[in-house]
């Protein structure tokens, strides 16, 4: 990459390779990525790493459970999920961070017993009643459960944090509390030459916004409009005095996912367009309920906190990766909806071979931001500041 360095006093830069433009897991693993393949980059956050949606997330990286309808998005799933293991011991190398990597797999509800004629269902990963009752005796499933031995899961923010802190060490600079106002341009406003922020201008060959909802925000600032659908989750963490569950349990509309300590997370709510996060007394007796179909003894756990926060949804379920073709110089992936965790260490491959080679050979044509974009007359200066954040009761 060309690089045209001014260093400040205070031993940052004001011109980087690429500027990264939100913190939350999408920012921190391309950041990451970029750093270690020789790119210098800035990390812009309007808050701190984790207070978007990537801090309110269950954790699951539910690639085969999740049944994408898109056939490149159980691809880049699949491709993602792959890569959490070396993921997960070079952040703890690196910064003493565990990011709560489990891989004791999922265990999916059944509705009946499945026979041997139900192509459906391999009867190899079926586990019966007898058998639960023996490995997870607190579990309700009269049909038995199927288990999914390939599905981790971690601790979303303590990911987050981990890969901000790694970038960090590789001398990534990272800028909090810093909020993109608007982007900057070439004389013939065709290109992208850096960002306004509220600390001042910093300059860059190619600016990616992760900004998750936001990139919505941002474009309408260029006079671009790229649809995002809103989906609001709520969620909340119990403790047991023993092991209740050792086992990710994913149902249709209800998960619970054993945590450190005795702790389980029971998820959560989806509500489309709903910005605010606050967490619906209904939202705690619809999710205690779910739950205590399949693990009776939940009602005499110990509530410890609820939260809430918005997933990046678009029209498509697709992400957005890629370049913002009209304007040189601007790239995004966002949009990631509710598998951010999952999606985000392929992302951060892909985006960073593109940025660094300049052409996205390994970036499906479906995830093109230009499938959608579209130019807009009014400008937008509606703040989403209170969307994306997240929120939590103890
Ligand atoms: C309830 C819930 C449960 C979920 N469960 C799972 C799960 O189990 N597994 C899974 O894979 N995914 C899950 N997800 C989805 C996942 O959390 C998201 O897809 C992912 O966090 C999106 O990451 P992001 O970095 O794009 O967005 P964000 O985490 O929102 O990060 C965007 C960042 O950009 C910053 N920003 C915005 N505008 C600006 C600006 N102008 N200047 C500077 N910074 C800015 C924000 O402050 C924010 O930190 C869940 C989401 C929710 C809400």
């Amino acid at each position: 990459m060309n690089r045209r360095m001014v260093h400040l006093s205070n031993g940052k830069t004001n011109h980087y390779d690429v500027i990264v433009v939100g913190a939350g897991v999408i920012g921190a693993a391309l950041a990451y990525e970029l750093v270690q393949q020789g790119v210098k980059v800035a990390l812009l956050e309007k808050n701190q790493p984790a207070s978007g949606a990537s801090g309110a997330a269950g954790g699951m990286l539910a690639a085969h459970s999740e049944h994408f309808a898109h056939q490149e998005l159980y691809q880049l799933a699949l491709y993602s999920q792959s890569l959490y293991s070396k993921l997960a011991t070079d952040l703890l190398e690196q910064t003493g961070i565990d990011i709560g990597l489990r891989t004791e797999g999922f265990l999916l509800p059944m509705t009946a017993v499945p026979t041997h004629t139900d192509s459906k269902v391999d009867l190899k990963e079926w586990w019966s009643p007898s058998h639960l009752a023996q490995v997870e005796p607190y579990i309700h499933a009269p049909s038995g459960m199927i288990y999914n031995p390939d599905e981790p899961q971690l601790i979303p923010a303590l990911l987050n944090q981990a890969l901000v802190q790694a970038a960090i060490q590789y001398h990534v600079d990272f800028y909090p509390e810093t909020e993109v106002y608007r982007l900057l341009h070439s004389q013939k406003k065709d290109h992208i030459t850096g960002v306004i922020t509220n600390q001042g201008e910093i300059h860059a060959e190619q600016v990616v916004l992760t900004t998750g909802l936001c990139t919505q925000q941002l474009l309408a600032t260029e006079q671009y409009h790229l649809p995002f659908v809103p989906v609001k989750g709520e969620l909340i963490e119990v403790s047991t005095p023993s092991q209740y569950l050792g086992h990710t349990i994913y149902g249709e509309g209800i998960y619970m996912i054993p945590k450190s300590d005795y702790r389980i997370w029971i998820g959560a709510t989806s509500k489309p367009e709903r910005t605010d996060t606050t967490v619906d007394i209904s939202a705690i007796a619809q999710l205690l309920s779910g739950a205590e179909q399949f693990l009776p003894a939940v009602g005499s756990a110990t509530f410890e906190r609820c939260w809430s926060g918005i997933r990046p949804g678009t029209p498509d379920e697709l992400p957005y990766l890629g370049q913002i073709q009209p304007l040189a110089g601007l790239w995004t992936a966002s949009g990631h909806y509710r598998n951010g965790m999952l999606l985000a260490a392929g992302t951060a491959k892909w985006i960073a071979e593109a940025l660094i080679n300049n052409h996205t050979v390994h970036i499906p044509d479906c995830f093109s931001p230009e499938r959608a974009l579209r130019k807009s007359k009014s400008l937008s200066t509606k703040s989403l500041s209170t969307i994306e954040g997240v929120s939590t009761w103890n």
